[in-house]
């Protein structure tokens, strides 16, 4: 298999080669078909499995869609536990909307200057890549509306149990409609992490690499 044999638009496929991703890893090779089905999934997948890029496409693809283009306020949503995990995940989402158009990216992140972050807001953003609780602070400055988001990741929930941040990521999925899509990715999916993951998603197809 091969990535420029997925139907993909020619746009995707091609920041998918520039980036010198030519065969999905086995994670993506599971992940991306089932979550372009809009089925939600949990993951076992951990670091340096291609995880990244097998939520990420499902992401594009469905921000994409018809539906999604001409709404102005965010259509997916990416929570991860640390700043530096979505600073690398903000990267990986340039590399692969390069070109196409209105997918424009935010990151929302602690540790970083807010004004900044509340100013880039302002302009017509598709896919957030937040931590919690900086994007619970602009949720409560009524900065980000999460009314119309369609897919939300949740990144590394194992992590973000140990964080201590459970509470807070059921409080900014409070914000987002039920009929979204969830994709969930863990490197170990323990009792705890199970249970939150069971209020996040419904009827998911689970997924182990
Ligand atoms: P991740 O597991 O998401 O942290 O990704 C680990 C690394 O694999 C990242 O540096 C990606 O750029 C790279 N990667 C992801 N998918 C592919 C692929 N299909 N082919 C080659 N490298 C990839």
């Amino acid at each position: 298999v091969e990535f420029e044999h997925c139907g993909f638009p020619s746009t995707l496929s091609g920041n998918l080669k520039k980036a010198g991703y030519e065969a999905p890893t086995p994670v993506q090779m599971q992940m991306v078909p089932i979550g372009l089905t809009g089925t939600d999934v949990i993951a076992s997948a951990d670091t340096g499995s291609g995880k990244t890029v097998a939520f990420l496409l499902p992401v594009v693809v469905r921000a994409l869609e018809k539906q999604a283009c001409g709404v102005s306020s965010p259509v997916a949503l990416i929570l991860t536990p640390t700043r530096e995990l979505a600073i690398q995940i903000e990267k990986q989402t340039k590399e692969l909307v390069l070109g196409l158009p209105n997918m424009r990216t935010a990151l929302l992140v602690g540790g970083m200057p807010l004004p900044p972050q509340l100013h880039r807001l302002k302009s017509n953003i598709k896919i957030i890549i937040a931590t919690p609780g900086r994007l619970i602070d602009i949720l409560k400055q009524k900065a980000v509306q999460l009314d119309k988001v369609k897919i939300v990741v949740v990144d590394e929930v194992d992590t973000m149990l140990k964080m201590g941040f459970q509470q807070q990521v059921l409080e900014v999925l409070e914000q987002v409609p039920k009929d979204r899509q969830t994709l969930l990715a863990s490197a170990t999916i323990p009792t705890g992490t199970e249970e939150l993951a069971a209020r996040l998603v419904c009827d998911p197809v689970r997924i182990v690499v």
